[in-house]
């Protein structure tokens, strides 16, 4: 099996973690199946090696997620901001998942910066910054979190403490971060570690079911609307531009996670190489991007909105209105002509 992180990381791990500690467990601003399930995951873990454990979220997760073990337990920074701030403030550990900026916690970024705790951080995404965790775990060719943690908990020779509970959390990282074992990111030790999840009795069918396929009778009639009305295709460029603007979202009585998926139906139109999904949100722009193949969504977000992510799947933000900040992206399209055009 391959391994990409050393045995001196192992072994401080097991070190911070052989006596029971107060551990709190992070990850990035709306959380996705990824940053839950690792979350949730590693939480109940910790807790079957006798060690107390909170999680803090930045800001709440969709409804799809709340079946996960532990989800009720989980602390929201913003509707509990005292309690959150404590926890942190007093935690002996404090493990960072799916995120490698403090910038990712969005309004908890302060009262991060504060923790005097140790800060692990285990996270598949690019370019890290230096000196956020004393104890890192970064690495891109896990497709998700999730793999990378039960990869890691192998290789410690802790996976003995995973149980069927634990075991959908991050079967639930590993199925939504790869869209459901499609993308190119999918390796055999993708599948390794889910096989060893299957061990634990994970539903796979159920879970599949509980995140695709409970759909409200709103969101259906939001995404037929947005596909008609609001999606654009700019045929000799490949790229695929959808827009939810506020207004919508307020008709069509917008819950967390309704946007979630959005932007793929844009990717799955024959011949397309990016689609983009702009939405406002929180006064601000936020901004969804999606390529297939080689062109690299990850540098037009680095580039122009203050953002990041993978090669494939990357996310930015924009200060300007919704119509500004798409023809902002269709004035910058043109210099990607080389890749997009052929
Ligand atoms: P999504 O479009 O689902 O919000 O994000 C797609 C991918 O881009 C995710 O892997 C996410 O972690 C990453 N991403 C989204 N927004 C940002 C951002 O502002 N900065 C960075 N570095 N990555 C982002
Ligand atoms: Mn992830």
């Amino acid at each position: 099996m391959e391994q990409v992180f050393s045995v001196g990381q192992i072994s401080e791990l097991l070190n911070l973690l052989k006596e029971p500690k107060k551990i709190v467990i992070t990850t990035h601003h709306k959380p996705d199946g990824d940053a839950l399930g690792s979350s949730l995951g590693l939480r109940r873990v910790l807790q079957r090696a006798g060690h107390h454990v909170d999680v803090v979220v930045p800001s709440e997760f969709p409804q799809f997620l709340c079946w996960m073990s532990g989800s009720e337990a989980t602390i929201d920074f913003i509707r509990e901001p005292k309690k959150a701030r404590e926890l942190l403030a007093s935690a002996d550990l404090l493990f960072c998942l799916d995120f490698n900026e403090p910038s990712r916690v969005e309004q908890m970024k302060n009262d991060l910066l504060k923790v005097t705790a140790p800060i692990i951080l285990i996270d598949h995404h690019m370019h890290p910054m230096p000196g956020f965790g004393q104890l890192v775990f970064s690495d891109i060719t896990h497709a998700s979190t999730a793999e990378l943690i039960v990869h890691i908990l192998m290789v410690a020779g802790l996976d003995h403490l995973l149980d069927k509970e634990s075991a959908e959390c991050f079967y639930t990282g590993i199925m939504t971060d790869t869209g459901s074992f499609r993308f190119n990111s999918v390796s055999a030790n993708t599948h390794r570690m889910t096989a060893r999840l299957m061990e634990e009795g994970v539903r796979n069918d159920w879970i599949h079911e509980a995140i695709y396929d409970t759909n409200s009778y709103w969101r259906m009639r939001f995404l037929g609307y947005t596909l008609h009305e609001k999606m654009e295709w700019i045929e000799d460029q490949h790229t695929v531009i959808i827009t939810a603007s506020q207004q919508d979202m307020d008709r069509f009585q917008h819950q967390p996670g309704d946007l979630e998926g959005i932007v793929n139906y844009g990717l799955s139109i024959t011949g397309v190489k990016v689609s983009v999904l702009f939405a406002e949100r929180d006064g601000l722009i936020k901004i969804s991007f999606r390529s297939k193949g080689t062109f690299s969504v990850r540098d037009i977000a680095e580039k122009y909105f203050e953002g990041g992510g993978h090669r494939n799947a990357a996310g930015g933000r924009s200060r300007l209105s919704l119509a500004q900040t798409v023809q902002r992206f269709k004035d910058i399209l043109p210099e990607y002509d080389d890749e997009l055009k052929n």
